[in-house]
């Protein structure tokens, strides 16, 4: 059994993904290809955004945005304690400052209570400048963007979502990678809409900003590549890739579709002995990743062995809080209260899941965990 198996939807989808590359293939237009804004205009109707700008994976999609918004040395950067970090990193490349702030029990993301506690205290102490709050679509989960927001508003913050994990996801107030000013999303080939190889994008209803974007992906080119007028990257979402994610934003949401009865057969077997994911009322989770929470760091070693000792993988995501990896540990704001952030870093363990998980091998998953 795969953790996430990647080739299924590959098998499902053959005719179509080989027809879209072969046409790549014949035209030799291997960079910035038309299949690349043809796929642009695609996820920009899908999320309902009016630009989308695809780059070279989602860690660049995010450096593009915080370039874009102009970081700088000593800013601050709020973002959850419990995520990849890609989140806060390509701004700690500009001299920015990471916050780290606890999750929410429920939700595991970001906790607007939190969230405005740092930024309360950041400005106390004064030595950085609040700037950046950066929410993330944990485990395709959608954040509560309205609380977001109306804290980004009240101390007059730059709102931005990592929607690396969330596309397919969306909240009373519209679709995961439509939120914040802007919103990077990664395709990755285990994100919710991946391709087969690196691939990013962001999102962003501000065309001037899209316009800088779109800039600094070619390194700073003014009206055309040598006519630079700032100082950019080279990062651009391959043609070929945008012609397999044409084919896969097709079937997203019925694979978002297949990803929900997924959970929810998860959901309904093991709910009276773990913590199982909470999507609330009116959210759609994409699913990124099936997490539960044991009662504790014993339990959920007990689940890692019968897991194992039945050939079945597992995994750990992610095993560290950002403010104890090693190289945040010193930072200035890795210091503080984080016991929900700990408790899902020392009890979460994410089964085998993909829309396509067959409901045998389900529960072989099942009753190895039941029997613990
Ligand atoms: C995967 C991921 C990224 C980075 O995406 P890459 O394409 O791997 O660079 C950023 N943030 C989160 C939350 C992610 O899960």
């Amino acid at each position: 059994m795969e953790f996430i198996d990647v080739q299924a939807q590959y098998r499902f989808l053959k005719n179509e993904i080989d027809a879209e590359m072969a046409q790549v293939l014949q035209s030799g237009h291997f960079i910035m290809g038309p299949q690349v804004p043809k796929f642009e205009s695609e996820l920009a109707d899908y999320v309902g955004v009016r630009n989308v700008v695809g780059c070279g994976n989602g860690t660049d999609a995010l450096q593009l945005l915080y370039m874009a918004l102009d970081v700088k040395k000593d800013d601050a950067v709020f973002v959850p304690d419990v995520t990849f970090i890609a989140t806060h990193e390509p701004a700690c490349m500009f001299g920015a400052v990471p916050v780290f702030c606890d999750i929410d029990p429920v939700s595991y993301n970001l906790s607007p209570q939190r969230l405005e506690e740092r930024i309360i205290e950041v400005k106390k102490q004064g030595k950085y400048n609040p700037r950046f709050i950066v929410g993330v679509d944990f485990l395709g989960n959608p954040c509560d963007w309205d609380a977001l927001k109306a804290v980004a508003d009240k101390y007059g913050l730059i709102l931005i979502e990592d929607a690396a994990q969330g596309i397919g996801g969306s909240t009373a107030s519209g679709k995961a990678g439509s939120f914040g000013v802007g919103a990077a999303t990664s395709f990755f080939p285990t994100k919710p809409l991946a391709c087969f190889g690196d691939g990013g994008a962001v999102m962003t209803n501000d065309d001037a900003l899209a316009e800088k974007l779109r800039s600094l992906r070619v390194h700073g080119k003014g009206s055309s590549k040598y006519d630079n007028v700032r100082i950019g990257v080279n990062s651009r979402l391959d043609t070929l890739q945008a012609a397999v994610l044409s084919v896969k934003l097709r079937h997203l949401d019925e694979e978002n579709a297949k990803r929900r009865e997924v959970a929810g057969r998860y959901t309904e077997a093991l709910k009276d002995k773990f913590v199982t994911p909470v999507i609330k009322q009116d959210c759609v989770s994409a699913f990124a990743q099936y997490a539960i929470i044991a009662r504790d760091n014993e339990q959920r070693q007990a689940a890692v062995s019968a897991l194992s000792n039945a050939q079945i993988p597992s995994l750990v995501y992610y095993p560290t809080e950002q403010h104890a990896v090693p190289v945040f540990a010193h930072t200035p704001y890795a210091c503080g209260e984080f016991p929900e952030s700990h408790r899902y870093v020392s009890c979460s363990l994410c089964l085998p899941f993909s829309p396509y998980l067959t409901q045998q091998d389900q529960q072989k998953v099942i009753e190895a965990l039941l029997k613990i």
